[in-house]
């Protein structure tokens, strides 16, 4: 290659070869030079490159693959964008509408975003600091302002007025145009995704949604294919058919509906993500309830597996919690009291799960230890008294005063 090309164009050769083994198109460099009426400089570059391709080809099988979504989205874009053109463009004219041009306009349109996305390398490595930073790297955003770009371009005087483009009159006109394009198949998907497609790998220079190796054998580059971060994929996960580019597995993983995962309540079940919020308010052993004696002052919040736990191990409160509601007037010591003796009743009172049956069971209870005191104060208190036991005497009579003293 050096001997072939001149010394003066060595720059040329050097920044040329750089270009293309960074994935940009010597193009990109060509236009920007005419745009700065720099022709000279400009066919000089297309000469060396014709040296240059014809004396070392090197490698030339390429692998095409792209990311599909982003082309995707790019080519569903092109359908409002010419509308947004057409509307704009005939809006008020009495002899021109919307149908009538977009055979032209989308030509014109077509022939706009190649151009747009062919200099758009060459833009973008002379913007500097912070303009540099504002450009954005998303090929649908980039390629979404050149199709605004294009119907401002082609804006009529009464579409100019600002009125009009932010009335819903326009909005609703361009949805219309939109939906006739569909339906007539004015502009077909494939061929909307052939454009979209060129015009992703133009503006991509850093290659992060198409791919930009090369290889010398058809067989290096099969190997290539069955590894590229482009190819297509389905999700593997059972019941989710979403298909995209290998680079973004992980993405999609983390986010696939489908994906079975362990509760995120950290119970001992795993299941797909979709099903996840209903789980963890509905049947997941982790949900946090509140303590069913919330209405008598537990303020207690347990995860609901642990609930009878917690009402087991605080019988006592709960217990005491109930008899100061049913029993305002009587002094906390008193209640304090019945309540330890009520817990040799710890079999009738844990059937209790909430304050109601708490209630009635006490009730029940408090009844039925009012009974033999109700006999022993009719006379007989000194046998009572030196047949029963001690732990039994307690146990019978404390609570029966209590309740006599409620009834004063
Ligand atoms: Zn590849
Ligand atoms: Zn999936
Ligand atoms: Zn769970
Ligand atoms: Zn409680």
């Amino acid at each position: 290659m050096g001997k072939k090309v001149p010394d003066a164009r060595q720059i040329y050769a050097d920044f040329y070869l750089l270009l293309s083994s960074c994935g940009f198109h010597y193009r990109c460099f060509v236009d920007f030079c005419r745009s700065l009426s720099l022709d000279a400089m400009a066919s000089d570059m297309e000469h060396v490159r014709e040296e240059i391709e014809d004396e070392n080809r090197g490698p030339s099988f390429h692998c095409d693959l792209y990311d599909t979504e982003i082309s995707h989205k790019i080519a569903q874009m092109l359908l409002p964008g010419l509308a947004t053109a057409c509307v704009d463009n005939t809006t008020g004219d009495i002899f021109r509408t919307p149908a009538l041009v977009a055979v032209d306009l989308r030509k014109e349109f077509v022939e706009y975003l190649t151009q747009r996305s062919e200099s758009f390398v060459a833009e973008t490595t002379i913007l500097e600091g912070d303009l540099a930073a504002e450009a954005s790297d998303d090929p649908y955003e980039i390629i979404a302002d050149f199709a605004d770009d294009f119907a401002t371009l082609k804006r009529n005087l009464f579409g100019r007025i600002s009125g009009w483009l932010l009335s819903e009159k326009r909005e609703d006109k361009i949805d219309d145009i939109v939906q006739e394009m569909e339906l007539s198949k004015f502009w077909a998907i494939d061929r909307r995704e052939a454009i979209a497609r060129t015009l992703l790998k133009n503006v991509d220079f850093k290659g992060a949604f198409h791919c930009v190796m090369k290889f010398d054998t058809t067989e290096d580059l099969a190997e290539h294919v069955a590894s590229c971060g482009f190819r297509s994929m389905i999700c593997a996960n059972e019941g989710c058919n979403t298909r995209f580019t290998a680079a973004h597995l992980e993405k999609h993983d983390l986010a696939c509906p489908f994906k079975i995962i362990p509760c995120e309540q950290n119970c001992s079940e795993s299941l797909m993500r979709r099903e996840m919020d209903r789980h963890c308010i509905t049947n997941c052993p982790m949900k946090v309830v509140k303590c069913p004696f919330y209405q008598v002052g537990c303020q207690s919040t347990v995860p609901q597996c642990t609930l009878k736990q917690h009402i087991h191990d605080s019988l006592r409160d709960h217990v005491l919690r109930v008899l100061q509601r049913s029993h305002k007037e009587a002094s906390a010591d008193d209640l304090k009291r019945q309540a330890e003796q009520l817990e040799s009743f710890s079999s009738e009172l844990a059937s209790a799960c909430d304050v109601k049956s708490l209630t009635m069971v006490l009730k029940d209870l408090e009844a039925r230890l009012q009974q033999p005191e109700a006999t022993m104060t009719t006379g007989l208190q000194s046998d009572a008294h030196t047949t029963t036991s001690n732990a039994e005497q307690t146990e019978v009579s404390s609570p029966a005063h209590i309740n006599t003293d409620y009834q004063n």
